[in-house]
């Protein structure tokens, strides 16, 4: 007998179509031309592999990458991504600095402190020319410089050459999935005030960036040098109410499991933790090897979640338990039903002949959005890269 890894072969695991990420990409730079696009990477590819992702998002058309931490920008490096830019989308701790520098990263800076404290990492580097990217809170008010700080910190970064170089100059916006809402505009205009500030004190930013995926899809007066695209890149719409701009995506993340047990179960029976679920007619359960531990919320039998067997929707039965779940296939005597086997594919995410679960379906029955969905896809479970 053969020995096979416990790890790659576990009954559960989550399919990743680089072809997916690559084409999605290569339609949004097409959409957003002439401006660049980059490729968000952070939270390990919205869960889907970073390296994989930065890989195909680059043969794509992606000319840069975005992380949130120092760390995930070190990875992609180390793994080899050598060539492109890699931003870090925010201001990190001074201690982070010298590896920053030393990984070619390009930091986010928002105060002078920090702005002093990388021209300093970069010098202990002997390096010169680093290019570092200012980032405005422009209405969000969660991270970035006060607008009325621009001009300050631009001469800041200047004091820092021939270490430092002003290479971009960038704001994020709150609401750019309700089209409808004017603070994407007004947000928009104050960060066009910043750069005329800028602009009158001769400080010409190579690179201004705006855009989100959302806002790179709805707002293309946003869409300025380049635009930042994460969540649609992976096939995921950025909100409802961006949906029909988003129909040409295609979901990257196929989350797969193999039922691992079928048995029949009677009328009146009850299951898993709590015995909330109970049959109305003998039925045809199959237990599957993913749980809530596996990024499975244990509120998706509550919330209506369903999978596919045999090509159909049916319904999870009973709480979510950290390692498994349970589905009924269907009434005994159904031939569906019974036809299912061990070891039979159980989707949860993805498709499955004409059936297809979006991870849009969960957030929408759980109230949240699909970015935690996939995120949310543990380490537990094996990302399978997969090309045609
Ligand atoms: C995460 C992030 C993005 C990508 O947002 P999506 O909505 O996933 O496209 C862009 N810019 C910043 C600053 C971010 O933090």
């Amino acid at each position: 007998m053969t020995s096979a890894d416990p790890r790659s072969t576990r009954w559960a695991w989550a399919e990743i179509d680089e072809d997916a990420i690559r084409e999605n990409v290569a339609l949004l730079v097409r959409q957003v031309a002439p401006a660049a696009a980059w490729a968000i990477v952070k939270a390990d590819g919205y869960g889907h592999g970073a390296l994989t992702a930065a890989r195909a998002a680059l043969e794509g058309g992606a000319t840069g990458l975005g992380v949130a931490l120092a760390q995930e920008g070190i990875e992609l490096r180390a793994a080899g991504i050598v060539a492109p830019p890699v931003l870090v989308l925010s201001q990190q701790p001074v201690e982070h600095f010298a590896a920053m520098v030393e990984h070619a990263l390009t930091p986010t800076l928002y105060d002078l402190d920090a702005i002093a404290a990388f021209g300093a990492a970069v010098r202990n580097a002997g390096r010169t020319d680093v290019g570092v990217h200012l980032k405005f809170d422009t209405g969000m008010r969660r991270v970035g410089a006060q607008p009325s700080a621009a001009v300050a910190l631009a001469d800041a970064v200047r004091s820092e050459a021939p270490a430092l170089r002003l290479e971009g100059v960038f704001t994020h916006l709150a609401v750019a999935d309700e089209p409808t809402d004017p603070t994407t505009t007004e947000q928009l205009a104050r960060f066009d005030a910043v750069l005329t500030d800028l602009r009158s004190a001769g400080h010409e930013p190579e690179l201004v960036h705006a855009a989100n995926s959302a806002g790179a899809v709805a707002h293309p007066h946003g869409r300025r040098d380049l635009v930042r695209l994460g969540i649609a890149i992976y096939g995921i719409e950025p909100g409802p109410g961006v949906a029909e701009l988003c129909t040409g995506l295609r979901p990257a993340m196929r989350l797969v499991a193999r039922a691992g047990l079928v048995k029949p179960v009677a009328a009146g029976d009850r299951i898993s933790y709590g015995l909330r679920h109970r049959f109305e007619q003998d039925s045809v359960v199959a237990t599957v090897p993913i749980g809530y531990a596996d990024g499975v919320p244990r509120r998706l039998f509550a919330a209506g979640g369903e999978v596919l067997v045999g090509g159909r929707r049916r319904p999870i039965v009973g709480v979510v338990t950290m390692d498994q779940l349970m589905v009924d296939c269907g009434p005994v005597g159904d031939p569906v039903a019974d036809a299912v086997r061990v070891g039979d594919e159980v989707v949860l995410l993805g498709s499955q002949g004409a059936e297809r679960i979006r991870p849009e379906e969960w957030a929408d029955r759980l109230g949240t959005i699909a970015y935690e969905i996939v995120c949310g896809i543990s380490h537990r479970i094996q990302r399978h890269p997969l090309r045609r």
